[in-house]
């Protein structure tokens, strides 16, 4: 099976050896936590890497992602990247493509706060995969979560800027590398979501490759999109609700379990105030690209 040894996304790229810190991390799958994954940054942008190239399709075969609704919860998260948008200047009228769109959750989010011209695309879904979507240009292109899941991310963020309308925004979603610390590597168990997330840009390393395809920068988030004020609706409290039972993101995709544990004191301080205490493990970079 072939190893990804060299960092792939930065211009003085690190290969890995003796000096490069490293771990091994199990997957936060259920059906496959029994297995562990050796991963290792670059010393030279920060960035974080699976190091075995494993066969995804046996992977995500019952992806627990797949199974996601639309729920409130959901739609508060949501909330917060729509508002971050429009904070870079998206308007109810705008074209928007939502790459990597799963399920459609987020277009139908888009659609029912009134962004009509919001559509999705996702190479593994029967209803999101028409290519003729990519044949057009966008004002806004979105993509949560999908450039850590891809072999060459750069590419990726090339095809971002072929569909984005000169002057229109691209915002990069994804886990921020220099929020993880591989000391403690269980700790970030569900950033590093192995064997799934291949690649893991730091910020800076994510910031460089956005201005060097000639994007701006308009604005950088370090908090996680499904942190907010609402308790309950954090991620300090999602942490303690995973570490509750088996601490497998399947848990996100199934009925809520009681416990006493989850009327602890330590668990209602994180339901109501974890939103301040919210780890730097995602971010969110919303470039600009230039008129010309
Ligand atoms: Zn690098």
């Amino acid at each position: 099976m072939p190893e990804t040894t060299t960092c792939n996304l930065c211009p003085t790229p690190d290969t890995l050896g003796p000096h490069s810190e490293k771990t091994r991390i199990r997957s936060n799958v259920r059906r496959f936590s029994k297995e562990r994954f050796p991963v290792w940054r670059c010393r030279s942008c920060g960035s974080i890497h699976s190091q075995k190239e494993v066969d995804l399709n046996h992977y995500y075969k019952d992806y627990p992602f797949h199974n996601q609704k639309l729920v409130v919860f959901l739609k508060m998260a949501y909330g917060t990247n729509l508002r971050r948008l429009t904070r870079s200047g998206l308007q109810r009228h705008h074209t928007i493509l939502d790459y990597g769109c799963g399920s459609g959750l987020m277009v139908q989010y888009f659609k029912e706060r009134g962004y009509r011209n919001a559509t999705g695309f996702d190479a593994f879904s029967d209803k999101f995969n028409d290519p003729s979507t990519l044949e057009k240009t966008y004002d806004c292109l979105f993509a949560q979560d999908l450039v850590e899941h891809v072999h060459e991310p750069l590419e990726q963020l090339r095809e971002f800027d072929r569909l984005t309308k000169p002057g229109g925004i691209i915002a990069i979603g994804t886990p921020n590398a220099s929020g993880i610390d591989l000391q403690d590597a269980e700790e970030y168990v569900h950033n590093l979501h192995q064997p799934f997330h291949t690649h893991i840009f730091s910020k800076s390393a994510l910031i460089r490759a956005g201005e060097d395809l000639g994007w701006s920068t308009d604005q950088f988030y370090i908090m996680q999109y499904n942190n907010t004020p609402f308790p309950f609706v954090n991620v300090r409290y999602g942490q303690h609700y995973g570490k509750c039972y088996d601490n497998m993101v399947d848990l996100a995709f199934e009925n809520l379990k009681p416990s006493f544990r989850l009327i602890s004191p330590k668990a209602l301080f994180w339901a109501l105030f974890g939103y301040f205490f919210c780890p730097e493990g995602d971010m969110l970079a919303i470039f600009r690209k230039p008129i010309r």
